[in-house]
């Protein structure tokens, strides 16, 4: 599938889901989302990929070019930190490394907090479901009727197996809980990623599915409730689907 089909799949999905585009803030694309969820995973693929490509082109200094991360080893193995060798002339100002080091840290903060999902609902029995791959691919895109279509890419499926990244996020959705005069209590965002879960050298794929649920504070002080959780307004995130690729 090209980006260009994704993008008409997208569209056509969006539509189906919306009856009147006016009723609904209208969220198709995911980076225009106007809710920043506090502590929310930052996943753009193939953004980061090309600002680690960028940051790689810069031949600024010897210093810099030392312990780089590369687009070899971005988002497929997990960061580390090398200590600072501190008897090195630093006259070179050029943000290059720090650039590629900062995002692949991100990356592998979020790869443990999938892992500690995937590892938590494992513990709790009948959480997880084992489905045959290419059943499971055939679906992985498709929408439920009662959800937005925020962002969703077959390609990011790909790019997972061809490249052997550690994870990706393939889809994202959300769903308004409403009152009965239909205002927004809260949103439900449901995000799915592909993880690669490691238990005792053996390697496991997971389709990962978790939700965020964020209340609407206009509504909850429209109404004058102040519910103790309304004041603590960082989103709850709880497991909805686990699913065993191999
Ligand atoms: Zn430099
Ligand atoms: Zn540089």
């Amino acid at each position: 599938m090209s980006q260009g089909l994704i993008t008409e799949f997208i569209e056509d999905m969006h539509n189906q889901s919306t009856s009147d585009p006016t009723e609904d803030e209208y969220m198709n694309n995911y980076g225009d989302s106007h809710i920043s969820l506090i502590g929310y995973p930052r996943i753009e693929y193939e953004k980061d990929r090309e600002e680690i490509i960028k940051y790689n082109d810069c031949k600024c200094c010897n210093r810099h070019q030392k312990n780089k991360v590369n687009i070899d080893t971005f988002n497929k193995t997990i960061y580390v930190d090398y200590e600072s060798t501190n008897n090195e002339v630093k006259d070179c100002e050029c943000d290059c490394r720090h650039n590629t080091r900062f995002i692949a840290y991100d990356y592998t903060d979020v790869y443990k907090y999938l892992c500690n999902n995937i590892d938590d609902s494992l513990k709790k029995s009948d959480s997880c479901v084992n489905m045959d791959y290419d059943d499971w691919l055939e679906r992985c895109v498709d929408f439920k009727s009662q959800f937005k279509p925020l962002y969703c890419s077959k390609n990011a499926v790909h790019t997972f197996n061809k490249e052997k990244l550690l994870f990706t996020m393939y889809k994202k959705e959300v769903y308004y809980n409403r009152s009965i005069s239909g205002s927004v209590m809260n949103y439900l965002y449901y995000t799915s990623y592909l993880v690669r879960y490691q238990v005792e050298d053996v390697e496991y794929i997971y389709s990962l599915e978790l939700c965020d649920d964020e209340i609407n504070l206009d509504y909850w002080h429209e109404c004058n409730v102040y519910r103790v959780d309304v004041r603590d307004d960082d989103p709850e995130t709880m497991v909805t689907n686990l699913i065993r690729l191999n």
